[in-house]
């Protein structure tokens, strides 16, 4: 009996994404163990020959079993249904695409080499991704799409799971990006429009924001960090209100952009916050002081009240 079940155990981790259950792969088993007296490795091969019929999969389909995000393990050929959640600017010729894909267990890097030929995927849409291999770097998982691989779109819509985490970093604002400072923006998607006319939607209603876009470096990586208005105010005291102000003064918006560069730019700051994919939508944000910074205030200080 013991033989039975490690058999079953076996057969059902081929086919457990296939919602084939335990005790119909041990019925078939035992009618054919005990039934029709059939060897044990015989009937084994018999019931994995005839699921794969009753599925329709291919031989090469289970060489690359249908794998949840969160069970990609590296090294492995598998296959995958996800969303495609954002698609990143190629950073070589030799990859035709790339960025993330989720599913309701979690996210991983995908990348489609050039290569491969594959016909482009979008963000937004859902696919299977047939054949590929998993790979890790930095901890993070990735499918790499090759030539044996087939990429389908699908109609089934996949919930992604929203699980991201907070995040707590220190590092310098390395750059500050031409969107930022007092800008207007679409009432509907959030994005900076040019001239009341956003590039998704057309001719919209807007608002105008104090906001940061940048790229903070932590000495190991760089993050994309969103800012707005309550954390700007908390660093540099400028708010809303008083950027208006100024751009009014100056006949020139541009006038805010450059009051937060001046303020911000190459300083290092301590920030908290919900990390997605490699942006973080700051929290939480302060002026980062090490010991000796602390101690040279705290001497100017002192000569100050002298
Ligand atoms: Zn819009």
């Amino acid at each position: 009996m013991e033989k039975i079940q490690s058999i079953v155990n076996e057969i059902y981790e081929i086919f457990k994404d296939y919602n084939v259950s335990k005790s119909e792969i041990e019925k078939r088993l035992k009618l054919l163990v005990f039934e029709f007296k059939v060897p044990e490795d015989e009937a084994k091969r018999t019931i994995i020959n005839g699921l794969r019929r009753d599925l329709n999969l291919s031989r090469e389909a289970l060489r690359f079993p249908l794998t949840k995000i969160a069970d990609l393990e590296p090294g492995k050929g598998v296959s995958v249904k996800a969303k495609v959640i954002q698609l990143w600017e190629p950073t070589s010729q030799s990859i035709a695409q790339w960025g993330v894909i989720g599913d309701e267990t979690g996210t991983a890097r995908f990348v489609i080499w050039a290569k491969s030929a594959k016909r482009k995927v979008e963000e937004g849409k859902n696919y299977i991704f047939e054949r590929v291999f998993v790979d890790e770097f930095g901890g993070i998982k990735s499918i790499k799409v090759t030539s044996i691989s087939e990429v389908r779109e699908i109609e089934e819509d996949i919930e992604v799971s929203e699980n991201w985490g907070e995040i707590e970093i220190t590092g310098a604002l390395v750059s500050i990006s031409q969107n930022s400072g007092l800008v207007q923006v679409c009432k509907i998607c959030g994005k900076v429009i040019e001239a009341g006319i956003c590039k998704e939607h057309g001719k919209v209603e807007w608002n105008e924001v104090l906001r940061l876009r940048g790229v903070i470096d932590d000495g190991e990586r760089t993050y994309d960090v969103e800012m707005e208005e309550n954390c700007i105010k908390e660093l540099t005291g400028l708010d809303l209100r008083t950027a208006k102000k100024m751009a009014f003064e100056h006949l020139d918006r541009g006038i805010v952009l450059l009051e937060l560069k001046k303020k911000l730019l190459g300083r290092y700051l301590k920030i908290s916050g919900d990390l997605k994919f490699r942006t973080i939508n700051v929290k939480k944000a302060e002026f980062f002081k090490t010991k000796v910074i602390e101690e040279v205030d705290k001497v100017l200080e002192e000569v100050k009240a002298l």
